[in-house]
């Protein structure tokens, strides 16, 4: 097996992947929090570890990926109240949509998809287990964990106990110094209140439970304790995984993750964004505009770790990119072995997703690939580019194909393009991209050939 070293937080090294249990890996991703629908910055864990675990496959490894949903919390409280409707019928419509967002992504579903409202069991179990071993305490309704009681606080998110401050206070309208022994201490468990319109029984009275302790039950209930790798976004290091980790070594005396892997944000720059996408970018209009190969190709063009910039633009080069790989699919010979002194450009691809999962490194080896390919024109077989898009997710790609004449087959089509050309030429770019993503919904892309914009068959959809 090939090694393969993946940053890891708590170190802030590369570490060596050395799976709990041999040739298994299981790894948990933070999920989103279901008030509204999905952003393409949700949808950027969702995807990093997704692909991550296709690579583990890829590698021989037994991957088990978990990526919970967040459908008990203020924001989703929030959410309904302003709506005037049940906040347990609002999270389960957002769920669905998340569900059907992500499914276009086309990448599968994740093992398990445990609900914070489903697992309140292991959850009050949990904190029981805290409470009892003295890292915890019962205040007014509400449950705390007693943070200075954990020698290893602060030890993932590198900071100093007098540097830290949980955030907003979620423990409502008492001052927090009310119930709190300390202000460092988080809440595990939050007493009912006026307003709120679930609530789940527990020995310390009717509540909820807190978002943090959620993580730690139901990553043990699915993949135990001291497994591979604990996933998400960066801006969740602290306080999130910072209390995770708490959780699980005070109650357990474990690590709850060997490894710590955490996703740099998308930024929203330009200022052509928010008129265009908006500054945040629901993930079903991005898909609908650009499709799903361009997204993920645009989501696997940045380092997992570094940020990531979101604009028309990025989305075009990645939709580009795309293009270039379907152009070489049509000269190449599928089903059929590739040239033997091509498999260096694989190798390098693999090699850079083994170096902490650098999927820009790796696409570099691809292309290297294509342009080898595209220059030797005829007998070569197109298993090796196969096999490296798969684990990008992009091995279902097709080649374009060559239309004869558009217009026979679809005149309206050709009627728009001529539209979208005119409002381009009267710089009308609002105009021009309606039509192009009214193309797209009959099945055309638009490409900028010699002769000027032609009509391909859209891929992806
Ligand atoms: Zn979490």
């Amino acid at each position: 097996m090939r090694e393969i070293r993946l940053h890891d937080t708590r170190s802030d090294q590369l570490v060596q992947l050395r799976p709990r249990d041999t040739g298994r890996v299981g790894i948990y991703a933070c999920g989103p929090t279901v008030y509204s629908r999905i952003h393409i910055g949700n949808a950027r864990p969702y995807v990093v570890f997704s692909l991550l675990a296709r690579f583990l496959a890829h590698e021989g490894y037994e991957t088990t990926l978990v990526i919970n949903i967040t459908d008990v919390n203020d924001k989703i409280y929030d959410a309904a109240r302003a709506q005037s409707r049940p906040s347990a019928e609002l999270a389960a419509e957002m769920t669905a949509h998340y569900m059907a967002d992500t499914e276009t992504l086309g990448l599968g579903r994740p093992d398990h998809e445990p609900l914070a409202s489903r697992t309140m069991g292991p959850i009050v179990d949990h904190i029981a287990a805290l409470v009892e071993s003295g890292h915890a305490y019962p205040a007014g309704g509400d449950v705390y964990f007693r943070v200075r009681s954990d020698e290893g606080y602060g030890s993932l998110s590198h900071r100093r106990l007098d540097d830290m401050d949980q955030g907003e206070d979620e423990s409502g309208p008492h001052p927090p110094a009310e119930r709190k022994e300390d202000p460092l201490d988080f809440a595990l468990w939050k007493a009912h209140k006026p307003g709120e319109d679930t609530v789940w029984e527990s020995p310390w009275g009717p509540g909820r439970p807190g978002w943090h302790i959620e993580c730690s039950a139901m990553a043990e209930q699915f993949l135990g304790i001291g497994f591979d790798i604990h996933g998400g976004g960066s801006d969740l290091v602290f306080p999130h995984h910072e209390n995770e980790a708490a959780q699980t070594r005070a109650a357990r005396g474990q690590e709850l993750a060997r490894v710590w892997m955490h996703n740099g944000m998308i930024q929203f720059t330009g200022e052509k964004m928010a008129k265009s996408v908006g500054n945040i970018a629901p993930l079903h209009e991005v898909i609908e505009r650009y499709g799903r190969d361009a997204v993920v190709m645009y989501l696997a063009s940045g380092h997992y770790r570094q940020p990531l910039a979101f604009s028309p633009s990025e989305l075009d080069d990645a939709d580009r990119r795309v293009h270039r790989i379907r152009d070489a699919l049509r000269r190449l010979e599928s089903d059929r072995p590739s040239p033997p002194d091509m498999a260096q450009h694989k190798q390098a691809f693999f090699a850079a997703l083994a170096e902490d999962f650098n999927t820009p490194k790796a696409l570099g080896s691809l292309f290297e690939w294509v342009r080898e390919a595209n220059r030797r024109e005829t007998g070569v077989g197109d298993a090796d580019l196969r096999e490296m898009l798969d684990v990008l997710g992009l091995g279902e790609l097709t080649p374009v194909e060559s239309v004869g004449d558009v217009a026979a087959i679809d005149p309206e089509a050709v009627a728009l393009l001529e539209q979208r050309e005119r409002a381009r030429g009267e710089r009308d770019f609002q105009t021009a991209d309606r039509l192009r993503v009214q193309l797209r919904a009959r099945g055309w892309e638009i490409r900028d050939g010699p002769a000027g914009p032609e009509l391909i068959p859209a891929a992806g959809q």
